[in-house]
């Protein structure tokens, strides 16, 4: 993927044209919702130690924003949505093929990584007790970052190159839809906006539909439900009995600051599709919910939770995670053990633990293998047959042929990856790693932000792992079968991308959002004119899919898959992570260019 060069960016704002956007945008958001939970407040020494307060939750500060939206090359924004649905059948594939994950998750990563293990272990019981529901449900985010190779005569084409590809908790596409409004809002409202000769003008700022797409997508996976249990076409909108429909589950954390993004997804259900949800954590969930036959084989379990707000325990279509992606979700063996109930429930899981495992970044680096890619998009119904010609007969046989340009498209958006293995390939990944680490950084099996090990920390983290191989009693890891696996095999090796340069934006913190001491500005709000950021592009989509067959051969049926919407999320170049929860990146929205 590449295209042609950005304007300079962003256009010159004086000091009072600032602070009168910075007014109205502020207003924009605090009025339509564009908000965080503010801090918690700071432990005193009476406080207990053992559990983290809270954010306080009646009030909110809004979220970090961008003042003006970030430039994005329209053939790049295009081909990255064009791509989506490809990426969407992918990974639906993957989730489906037993074989795969075991060589992939099983065979590997969980061998090292506890978490990851803990995953797996999960996934075989079902798997191997058969679970009578078929279906799963994915909300995706696939991530990229412009790229632009340095050095040389000149600077070279702009392209994108994939970050990541979320199965899980895929967040911020409600939040990111107001952004982009406001984004609009400013420019229909404000002249010297477009002192960007005309780049700001509403045509070229994309509509964001984000929050109506991922939730078309819940309610997808609500309504498949309804039309297994008999219940098809019922809504609390259709007249239907109000106490026996069921309710989609979020699965949220416990003091969550970015609560209102997940809000906005379940008033899109009440209010468009007539679906009501409850929200719970791990912990709540440990004492609420139960299956309807609790302690037995029996493979069709239905889900019950109770909830404060109702007499009656309710029953539930759908499992929606915006928990449960990282270690931190599982403090101990219980929220284990309400994840594995859920899962083998009846009701349909967004995402399963298959699907979750399948958006593991080792899956990402397998997917850069030989022949891979083809494999799983040909068990995806990704070909096409052509009839051709045969012994000089017309229509006498038939080829299956790839969608070759397809295949390409998905690869051209990849960058380099490595496994970290003792394969050939894996022993040249440690090499470079050892010796030219500048260039890369090592990601362990981990979702969320904060987790990946950059450039020339990577050598000195590969040799603790080491050390720690050799001390860990035999020198192996879990496995118990004999095979030595390294802790290094628990993380994969990537080129890092190079965002082009020159691009700035006015990245706008809330003054409760936490101490920062490059801003400028005075409470409530604060920006940082950063003349150097770096926009990280994420396309949604979801699929609502199942295995083809009984048989394990890897084949899927896609029921439904729609893709579009977008997050951006812009930071400045100096920081490597690039999540808005964990107060690195702000919320933007692209204008094409
Ligand atoms: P997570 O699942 O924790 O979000 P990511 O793979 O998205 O992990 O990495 C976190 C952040 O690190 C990204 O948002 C991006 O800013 C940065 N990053 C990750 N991979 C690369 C890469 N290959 N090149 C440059 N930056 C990267
Ligand atoms: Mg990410
Ligand atoms: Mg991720």
């Amino acid at each position: 993927m590449s295209s042609t060069a950005i304007p300079s960016w962003p256009p010159s704002l004086t000091q009072s044209q600032t602070d009168s956007l910075l007014s109205a945008a502020t207003d924009y958001a605090l009025s339509h919702g564009l908000v965080y939970r503010p801090l918690p407040p700071p432990p005193t020494s009476s406080s207990s130690s053992s559990s983290s307060p809270s954010p306080p939750t009646d009030s909110v500060i809004h979220a970090p924003f961008s003042l003006v939206p970030s430039p994005i090359p329209r053939k790049l924004f295009e081909r990255a949505r064009s791509i989506q649905p490809i990426y969407d059948l992918l990974y639906s594939s993957i989730a489906t093929d037993h074989q795969f994950l075991e060589a992939v998750i099983g065979g590997s990563v969980a061998k090292v990584d506890e978490f990851q293990a803990e995953l797996w272990k999960i996934y075989q019981q079902v798997h191997d007790e058969g679970s009578e529901q078929k279906l799963h449900l994915g909300l995706f985010r696939s991530d990229y970052l412009m790229h632009q190779e340095e050095g040389g005569q000149g600077k070279g084409e702009v392209g994108l190159k994939q970050v990541e590809f979320n199965t899980i908790s895929s967040s911020f596409g409600p939040l990111c839809t107001k952004v982009n409004e406001l984004h609009r809002h400013l420019a229909l409202t404000t002249s010297f906006y477009n002192a960007g000769k005309g780049v700001l003008d509403q045509s070229n700022l994309p509509q964001n539909e984000a929050l109506r797409i991922l939730s078309d997508g819940l309610a997808a996976g609500h309504k498949a439900y309804l039309s297994q249990t008999g219940l098809q076409g019922c809504s609390i909108n259709s007249g239907a009995t109000h106490t026996h429909l069921p309710y989609v589950l979020f699965v949220v954390q416990e003091g969550e600051r970015n609560a209102f993004d997940q809000r906005f997804l379940e008033y899109e259900l009440l209010n468009r599709h007539g679906i009501r949800a409850i929200r719970l954590t791990f912990q709540e969930l440990a004492i609420r919910a139960r299956l309807s036959q609790e302690g037995s084989e029996e493979a069709s379990q239905i889900l019950y939770v109770s909830h404060p707000s109702y007499d009656e325990p309710l029953e539930i279509s759908l499992v929606y995670f915006r928990a449960g992606y990282g270690p931190g979700d599982y403090p101990t063996k219980r929220e284990w053990e309400t994840r594995l109930m859920l899962e083998r429930s009846f009701a349909i899981k967004c995402p399963t633990v298959a699907l979750q495992l399948a958006g593991a970044k080792k899956v990402q680096q397998v997917l850069s293998e030989e022949g891979i890619l083809e494999k799983l998009l040909l068990q995806a119904g990704r070909y096409k047959e052509e009839v051709v010609a045969a012994d000089g007969k017309e229509g006498q046989a038939v080829e299956r042929k790839f969608v070759e340009a397809e295949v390409e498209e998905v690869r051209e958006s990849f960058t380099d990856l490595y496994p970290m293995d003792d394969s050939q390939l894996g022993r040249k990944a440690l090499k470079l790693a050892m010796e030219s680490s500048e260039g890369f950084v090592l990601k362990p099996q981990r979702e969320g932000g904060g987790n990946n090990i950059y450039r020339q920390d990577i050598p000195v983290a590969l040799r603790k792992m080491e050390e720690q191989d050799l001390t860990s009693s035999s020198g192996k890891q879990g496995a118990g079968d004999g095979s030595e696996v390294k802790r290094r095999e628990g993380y994969i090796l990537m080129s890092l991308i190079k965002p082009p340069r020159g691009i700035g934006n006015i990245l706008i913190k809330s003054g409760g959002s936490g101490g920062q001491a490059d801003v400028q500005g005075s409470k409530p709000s604060r920006w940082i004119v950063s003349k150097d950021v770096v926009s990280e592009l994420g396309i949604y989509g979801y699929s609502l899919f199942r295995p083809e067959t009984d048989e394990k051969d890897g084949r899927v049926r896609v029921l439904k898959e729609e893709s579009g919407g977008f997050l951006l999320r812009t930071k400045g170049r100096e920081s490597d992570e690039g999540g808005v929860a964990v107060g690195f990146s702000v919320i933007d929205s692209p204008v094409l260019v």
